[in-house]
């Protein structure tokens, strides 16, 4: 994570930053509702800032499809907190299998680690989990090699939709090599605290119902629109088809508002909700207000020297100014050209534990898909190179190191 102080501190434009749950957002009264959620609370917790312009880029939240059990009892995620909950969790799992006269069955729940949901987000921790277990659990804890266990259970009939079939056949194998199990056209329909109920479809298209026991549950299906967002679609009569997100059109505006732009997992365009479509929405937006500034001084410009030219002494200075004029002129229509946002993919790229990773990449009008140990390297390099600061880079990779030289942290609060 990267502390957003820490980035507007070398800005020079000045910036407010308030650290507060945007509630709601009026947009036919332009403000948007605030509220301090932080355990320390001042005489005000709760108001409100008005705005001319609004970017809504707040992201999305875990789906659970209204499945009886997963808020209760899963773990999510999307934010730093749900991985410090997953840590926490995955180590008292593991003391409690240990715990003094535990039966063999109660042991084999504890240790089963269940993540549902196959896309990148699940692949990616799958694998995470199951080299954690590998580097430093099995040595920590040996009694427990035989029984830990990472399931992956996925709906559709492959992980990894969104990759190339070779990609997905290379991936299920290296899980099999490193004894996860892959559970694919099993739906989960309900969670306990101690259990998943999963419809398989056999092969024949029959279906049964099974209990999953599990220790750990892990949720990555995907992502639900957030209530802030919710709440302002319902109150614009434009977003009423919309079920991904805010519908925008081609620059961003939000469909059924003037001043108010949206980007990122929180706006619905033909783009995938990744990182990737959204820091270049982010960086279009960046680009569209600096012309807007920048075609705002312009007018004033021309306006300033319209009068002045009206006003010329003599021809001299007359000629003078409309030279001026015509070039703020010129300028003034190359900003107005600015395009739509146009999206450029530069690839797909996932780990899949065990220090290999998977890529489609974009490259030169083709395609290009690869996997295994080198594929990881660029991996690592592409992670580095997205890092905002060197600051974050630098921490990155002593975090690398650390954990590969000591093991990974597994302090729990
Ligand atoms: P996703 O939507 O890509 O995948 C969720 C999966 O869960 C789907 O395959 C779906 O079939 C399955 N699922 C849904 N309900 C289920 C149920 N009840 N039982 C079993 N399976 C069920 O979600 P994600 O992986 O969280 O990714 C979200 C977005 O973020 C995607 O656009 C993804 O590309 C992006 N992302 C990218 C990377 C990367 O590039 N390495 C990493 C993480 C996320």
């Amino acid at each position: 994570m990267e502390p957003l102080r820490n980035i507007l501190r070398h800005k020079t434009a000045a910036v407010k930053f308030y650290e507060a749950d945007a509630t709601k957002i009026d947009h036919e009264k332009k403000v948007v509702y605030i509220s301090d959620d932080s355990d320390i609370k001042g005489d005000i917790s709760q108001t409100e800032v008005p705005y001319d312009m609004l970017v809504v880029a707040v992201g999305a939240m875990s789906a659970t499809f209204g499945i009886p059990g997963v808020r209760e009892h899963s773990c999510f995620l999307k934010e730093v907190g749900d991985a410090q909950a997953i840590r926490k969790k995955i180590m008292d799992c593991v003391e409690t299998a240990t715990f003094k006269d535990q039966s063999q069955e109660e042991v084999e729940r504890l240790l089963h680690m269940v993540v549902v949901g196959g896309g990148p987000t699940g692949v990616e921790f799958a694998g995470e989990l199951q080299d954690f277990f590998e580097e430093d659990l099995k040595k920590w804890i040996p009694e427990i090699a035989d029984k830990f266990h990472v399931t992956l259970v996925e709906a559709l009939p492959n992980v990894l939709p969104m990759f190339s079939k070779a990609l997905i056949d290379y991936t299920e194998k290296v899980f099999k090599d490193e004894k996860i199990t892959v559970r694919t056209k099993t739906m989960v329909k309900n969670v306990t605290d101690k259990t998943i109920e999963a419809e398989i479809t056999h092969p024949d298209g029959t279906k049964s119902l099974e209990v999953m026991p599990y220790g750990l549950l892990v949720w990555a299906t995907g992502n639900a629109i957030r209530p802030v967002v919710k709440d302002l679609m319902s109150r614009i009569p434009a977003q009423k088809n919309s079920r991904r997100g805010l519908a925008v059109n081609e620059y961003l505006v939000v469909d059924g508002t003037e001043n108010i732009w949206a980007l990122g997992d929180c706006s619905a365009t033909k783009y995938a909700p990744t990182a990737q479509v959204a820091s270049q929405e982010g960086a279009f937006l960046a680009r569209l207000f600096n012309s807007m500034a920048k075609t705002q001084s312009l007018e004033d410009d021309i306006h300033r020297l319209s009068e002045l030219k009206s006003t010329a002494s003599g021809p001299e200075e007359h000629e003078k100014l409309d030279a001026q004029l015509q070039a703020r002129e010129k300028q003034l229509n190359r900003l107005k050209q600015m395009g739509p946002f146009e999206y450029t993919h530069q690839g797909s790229l996932a780990y899949i534990g065990s220090d290999r990773a998977v890529a489609d990449i974009s490259w030169l009008n083709g395609n290009f898909a690869t996997g295994g140990g080198l594929t990881y390297l660029f991996w690592r390099s592409a992670y580095l190179s997205m890092c905002f600061s060197t600051r974050n880079r630098v921490l990155v990779v002593m975090d690398w190191l650390k954990a590969k030289i000591f093991g990974r942290d597994v302090s729990r609060e």
